[in-house]
């Protein structure tokens, strides 16, 4: 095991600045108003930094500087855009123990999974969008008689993108590889909790992008990220976070007629049919390591499986295996390499965690195991930990229907396929799915039954840049990831050409 020093103590792979301002026209700007907020670090609690708290007039700023370098952004090669994506892949990889350790630092998830997991992930994001957008090239028109068609893809412009905090590098990357290879300019607004450690990434960046192509305004949703995303500066608004929020960003768009991405909230349901206990070999012990996967990220996941439906042939035995199986996940220091389960990202997300607690136990609920805020010793007392619970009760339960956004899974039992399909779907999102089947046949036709954009079978949490991502019902509109994602971030001009 290897634990990591905490940013700021000697030895440690990381040193942020005291302070971030604006990330503008390829340099730091201080805020308008003077302003600047504190981002403390999940795993102690402590500030480690202080942020500028943006509004209108910084947003505009950034707007001035990204309408400055979309033009000629938009008219470089292909081929030049392609390779600055791969020069930042390769950037990152040469740093990745930096940001991995970075992103736990304020995010508070295990570096086990930022090194393995978001940090690649990012990496090759740039690296597949890279790709992508080359293979693009080289459809030129169709003819017929008298008549020859051109279709051109055309950069929107300057794009706004708006991030959550829950994979703070992750989520940046997801919106700005296609945007990029697109020929967009971006204005990126992070989240409040979690700005630092894109700064840090840019900051290991800046040199291989022409200033302006990429800007970042911190703050608060309604200062910095309503004037963003109600601008008429913004050819488009890509979003990802609450679908509350998410509703607003539509009213804000529409006003003066832009798209809009959204990539929005859920509760997903990870369906286990009998037959996964008709042997306990590995497949049995993939389907319990699936099981646990609501913890995976503290539970800080869009398509956390926070709903466990168990078929009744085996509910009793695998439940009981299964909360074995989540007892024995190991939870600490976000930064020890054999942590499984870290700090929630903030102490709002903690109280809000807890009083979800309080609602399944009010509800009737019956608490299996966890249950409670997770009391870590030394400098980790002041840190937002909570421990893996989980609930049995049903489906018209809150705790079953609302977003907790923490390591809280509720689970009930169905009869048979038609049951478990139809409590799946009797919820308003429609982001991912699990399904655990040994038949090929129920694992397709589940699949297939289920209202939501991902549906995971015998695996979860998988993300691979080439699979299509997003919502069905409130969890969403559009897609990301996948090189359809391009269409998101291109007009397509058509120039029909007679002879
Ligand atoms: P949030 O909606 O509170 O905030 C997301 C971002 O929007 C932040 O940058 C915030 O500052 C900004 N914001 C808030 N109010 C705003 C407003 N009025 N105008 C403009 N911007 C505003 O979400 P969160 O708590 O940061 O993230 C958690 C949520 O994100 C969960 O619901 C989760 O399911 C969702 N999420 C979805 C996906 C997906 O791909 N579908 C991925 C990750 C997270």
């Amino acid at each position: 095991m290897t634990t990591y020093a905490q940013p700021g103590s000697d030895g440690s792979v990381v040193s942020y600045a005291s302070r971030y301002d604006h990330w503008i026209g390829g340099e730091f700007v201080p805020p308008a108003k003077g302003q600047y907020f504190e981002n403390p670090s999940p795993v102690t609690g402590q500030a480690f930094t202080e942020i500028a708290r943006g509004t209108a007039d910084d947003v505009e700023r950034a707007l001035d500087a990204a309408h400055g370098a979309a033009e000629a952004w938009g008219r470089t090669s292909v081929a030049e855009r392609a390779n600055i994506l791969n020069r930042i892949a390769d950037r990152m990889e040469a740093n990745l123990e930096k940001l991995a350790v970075a992103e736990s630092w304020e995010n508070g998830k295990p570096v086990r999974e930022t090194m393995a997991a978001d940090i690649p992930l990012a990496i090759d994001h740039f690296r597949y969008f890279a790709g992508a957008i080359r293979a693009q090239e080289g459809s030129l028109g169709e003819i017929d008689d008298d008549t020859v068609a051109y279709h051109f893809h055309e950069p929107l412009g300057v794009v706004a993108q708006i991030i959550p905090w829950n994979f703070p590098i992750l989520m940046a990357v997801w919106k700005l590889a296609p945007a990029l290879a697109a020929g967009n300019a971006v204005v990126l607004k992070p989240a409040e909790q979690t700005p630092a450690s894109i700064h840090l990434l840019m900051s290991l960046i800046a040199d291989l992008l022409p200033p302006g192509v990429v800007n970042i305004v911190n703050g608060f949703g309604f200062e910095a990220g309503k004037p963003l995303a109600s601008s008429a500066r913004v050819a488009k608004v890509a979003f990802t976070g609450e679908t509350t929020t998410g509703r607003l960003i539509m009213q804000y768009a529409s006003e003066n007629i832009k798209p809009v991405t959204l990539e929005l909230g859920g509760k997903s349901p990870n369906i286990f049919f009998d037959d996964v206990s008709s042997a306990t070999d590995d497949f049995f012990d993939k389907a319990l390591e699936g099981f646990t996967m609501f913890a995976l990220n503290q539970g800080e996941v869009c398509t956390c499986p926070s709903r466990a439906l168990i078929q009744q042939g085996h509910y009793s035995d695998f439940l009981a295996a299964a909360v074995k199986r989540t007892e024995a996940v190991v939870q600490g220091n976000p930064l020890d390499t054999n942590t499984m389960v870290g700090a929630q990202a903030s102490n709002d997300q903690l109280e809000k965690i807890l009083s979800y607690l309080e609602i399944g136990r009010q509800e009737g609920a019956k608490l299996l195991t966890g249950g409670a805020r997770a009391e870590l010793g030394g400098d980790l007392a002041g840190g937002y930990y909570v421990q893996p619970t989980i609930f049995e009760g049903s489906n018209s339960m809150r705790i079953f229907q609302e977003e907790i956004f923490g390591p809280v899974v509720s689970v009930a039992s169905f009869n048979d396929f038609a049951d478990g399909i139809k409590i799946a779907n009797d919820t308003l999102y429609g982001l991912g799915a699990g399904v655990w089947t040994r038949d090929i046949n129920t694992a397709y036709r589940a699949g297939r039954a289920i209202q939501a954009g991902r549906v995971w079978t015998n695996s979860y949490h998988l993300y691979p840049a080439h699979a299509a991502f997003g919502g069905y019902k409130q969890s969403g509109i559009g897609r990301e990831n996948h090189k359809m994602m391009l269409d998101h971030y291109q007009q397509t001009k058509n120039l029909l050409i007679s002879y």
